[in-house]
């Protein structure tokens, strides 16, 4: 499939470009989260009144009732302009439109799509990560309401968050997977206990979310009764997708960017300097073939599905590649842009963890890509 620009496309990306040109902050981002945070609000609330944000949405929720395409150059040409980082949307929108009924769709997603009421995700459990189907957290229905006993953890932005996609087991008497479902949490309703986890940077991105008999409306159910686990595969589906979160142009960046410090350090970089940028680039082509791929199957209307592991662990590759030479290019301490690096090498150490980890993404390709047979145990 030819995935150029059409004329139309063309013209959508002038008008983006010309836009992004006129409104990105001139200050830098801050680097501390609770500087950060309405920072990136604030951009982002103004790419939605302006049009540039929800592109691939109904217009009835809130969207522009564009497509994949118009989504791409958006991502795109945010990476190239440095534009601050968006808060996450799709991986919890996207549940919501196909799953949600009528009247959640009109409640929840215009104000999620807008930033005006922000979204986490409440999967992980203290003894529930990569087996996510052991998940310990209860739902029980009595007199219209569900009731809620649990304790969630690593819940991103759960500290600036208003509502939680929670995940909670509503039958134990079934196979695990079957017995969860998926819940709209308000994280304002009594008994809801919501604790930051703070980093060793000072950052507060993680929160743990205790719940104590907290009752929620019966109407606030996600899906049926025991969809959880496949409203939680869709969701890290989105989560894990390359087009979905638009890394590559991040990545293509950070890549010019550490070229242009070679370039600086030595008008002739040193021949380990120049394999390590060429494999850096290499694995950045890969990604980017990967990209195009899955875009096409965007454009062709199929959701992500298991191969979006694919796409986590290109992704994971190359920002960990990327983060680590910049520790070898920018050697002494006080070099300008050092700090930034090694905040972004650190950061690259999540990617083989949020979203599975590596190895359960391995796992995925083994068991539903390749058809391979399930470890023992
Ligand atoms: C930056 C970041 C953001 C996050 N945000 C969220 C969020 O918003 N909401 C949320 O719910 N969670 C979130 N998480 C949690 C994340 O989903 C879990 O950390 C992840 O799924 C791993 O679970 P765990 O930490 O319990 O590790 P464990 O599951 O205990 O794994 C420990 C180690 O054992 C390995 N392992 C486990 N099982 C297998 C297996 N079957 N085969 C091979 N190896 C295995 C793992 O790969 C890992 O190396 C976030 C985590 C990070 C780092």
């Amino acid at each position: 499939m030819d995935l150029r620009d059409s004329p139309e496309e063309a013209r959508f990306r002038a008008q983006l470009c010309a836009w992004l040109e006129e409104n990105i902050p001139a200050d830098p981002e801050p680097a501390m989260l609770a500087e950060r945070w309405p920072y990136m609000r604030d951009f982002q609330q103004r790419l939605y009144r302006s049009g540039w944000i929800a592109l691939s949405y109904p217009t009835q929720v809130g969207g522009q009732g564009l497509g994949p395409m118009e989504e791409a150059i958006l991502s795109e040409e945010l990476g190239r302009a440095n534009a601050p980082t968006l808060l996450p949307l799709g991986h919890l929108g996207r549940p919501l439109l196909r799953y949600g009924t009528d009247e959640q769709r009109r409640r929840y997603l215009p104000p999620l799509l807008a930033s005006d009421e922000i979204w986490c995700q409440g999967f992980s459990e203290p003894e529930a990560g990569s087996d996510l189907a052991s998940l310990q957290t209860r739902a029980v229905r009595e007199s219209g309401a569900w009731v809620l006993n649990g304790h969630k953890t690593w819940t991103s932005y759960g500290a600036f968050a208003d509502f939680c996609l929670l995940l909670a087991r509503t039958d134990p008497d079934v196979p695990r997977h079957r017995g969860i479902s998926a819940f709209i949490v308000p994280l304002r309703t009594p008994g809801v206990t919501v604790r930051p986890i703070v980093l060793a940077n000072g950052d507060e991105e993680f929160a743990e979310i205790f719940l104590d008999d907290v009752r929620i409306p019966e109407a606030n159910m996600l899906g049926r009764p025991s969809d959880g686990w496949r409203i939680a595969m869709d969701v890290v589906n989105y989560e894990r997708g390359a087009v979905e979160t638009g890394y590559l142009p991040k990545f293509e960046r950070y890549l010019f960017e550490l070229a242009a410090v070679a370039r600086t350090r030595a008008r002739e970089p040193d021949r380990a300097t120049l394999l390590a940028l060429g494999e850096v680039a290499a694995a950045l082509e890969v990604l980017r073939m990967h990209c195009l791929r899955t875009l096409s199957d965007r454009v062709s209307g199929a959701p992500p599905g298991p191969e979006s592991s694919i796409d986590k662990l290109l992704m994971t590759a190359v920002e960990q590649k990327l983060t680590a030479l910049s520790l070898g290019l920018l050697t002494a301490a006080t070099t300008p842009g050092r700090a930034e690096w090694f905040d972004r090498y650190l950061y690259g150490r999540a990617g083989s963890i949020y979203g599975g980890t590596a190895q359960i993404q391995r796992n995925i390709l083994a068991e539903r890509l390749l058809g391979l047979p399930r470890s023992p145990g």
